[in-house]
């Protein structure tokens, strides 16, 4: 088929099973009351599929999109939606759509992946999954129980450009230069909330030795100090310091904080006023 052009409309059972569509696929704002069947579809050119909903399946494993994929702002009502086997070769933009059912996503995310403020009430799972560029999970909410199995994440060579993924989700390197991607455990979480006694109270981390010096992207962070070397699988600098607390830091108004050495450091650089005072054992 040289494209499909279903913009506005209503749609009862549509089974576009093994098409190809050449041109553009136009599916904005599409109402499919019956089951949406693309499997195995080619969209050789750009899929339009912003604000559509799918009241019942959405199928779509197996496609190749070679030109973006906009699904942005649409709504998966039914449990059967499955982007499983899927290559994207452009960015597949998932940004502020409702999957109220079951989701399964799988296959080869070629471009820019983004589910930014994307909403999941049911059950998801990545399965064999490979983001090869930047994947964006800003404000995704309902992927606390999400199944990871088989996902990995190349690293870029520019580190800023990895993306953005679920602060429970934890990126760990592999081999070849992969990241694998999996859920945080419950030793994790502890991890992150643990606040042992006399420890720094400061809400975000830092590096114990250089400071205010931490990059964090994609769940990772490191000092870029360039004697440091130090990395964390986990985004530092949103978590909660834990380092023991060496100083007090008072500031003009008389407030008092316990700071670790770190954030001494780093507070030096800022001080207006305020004073740090080495605690004496
Ligand atoms: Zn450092
Ligand atoms: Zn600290």
């Amino acid at each position: 088929m040289i494209g499909l052009d279903l913009e506005g409309s209503r749609v009862g059972d549509a089974v576009f099973s093994g098409a190809t569509f050449i041109r553009d696929a136009r599916l904005s704002g599409t109402t499919f009351t019956g089951d949406a069947r693309f499997d195995g579809t080619t969209f050789a050119s750009t899929a339009y599929v912003g604000g559509t909903t799918f009241t019942r399946a959405a199928r779509f494993e197996g496609a190749t999109f070679t030109g973006d994929a906009w699904f942005d702002y649409a709504t998966f009502r039914g449990n059967d939606v499955r982007f499983d086997m899927v290559t994207f070769r452009g960015d597949a933009r998932f940004d502020m759509a409702t999957f109220r059912g079951d989701a399964r996503f799988g296959g080869t995310f070629g471009g820019v992946a983004s589910f930014e403020g994307t909403t999941f009430t049911g059950n998801v799972l990545f399965q064999g999954t490979t983001f090869t560029y930047a994947a964006w999970f800003v404000e995704a909410t309902g992927l606390e129980s999400a199944v990871l199995e088989g996902v990995r994440v190349r690293v870029p060579a520019n580190m800023d450009i990895l993306g953005e993924f679920p602060p429970y989700w934890l990126l760990e390197a592999g081999v070849d230069g992969w990241l694998t991607l999996r859920r945080a455990a419950a030793s994790d979480l502890a991890r992150l909330a643990a606040r042992p006694e006399g420890s720094c109270t400061m809400p975000w981390s830092v590096c114990p030795e250089h400071g205010n010096t931490l990059i964090s992207t994609g769940g990772i962070s490191r000092c870029r100090a360039p004697e440091c070397g130090r990395t964390w699988g986990y985004g530092r600098d949103a978590t909660p310091c834990a380092e023991l607390a060496t100083h007090r830091l008072v500031d003009v108004e008389g407030n008092q904080a316990l700071v670790c050495d770190g954030h001494a450091l780093a507070a030096r650089s800022e001080l207006t006023g305020a004073r740090l005072e080495p605690l004496t054992p």
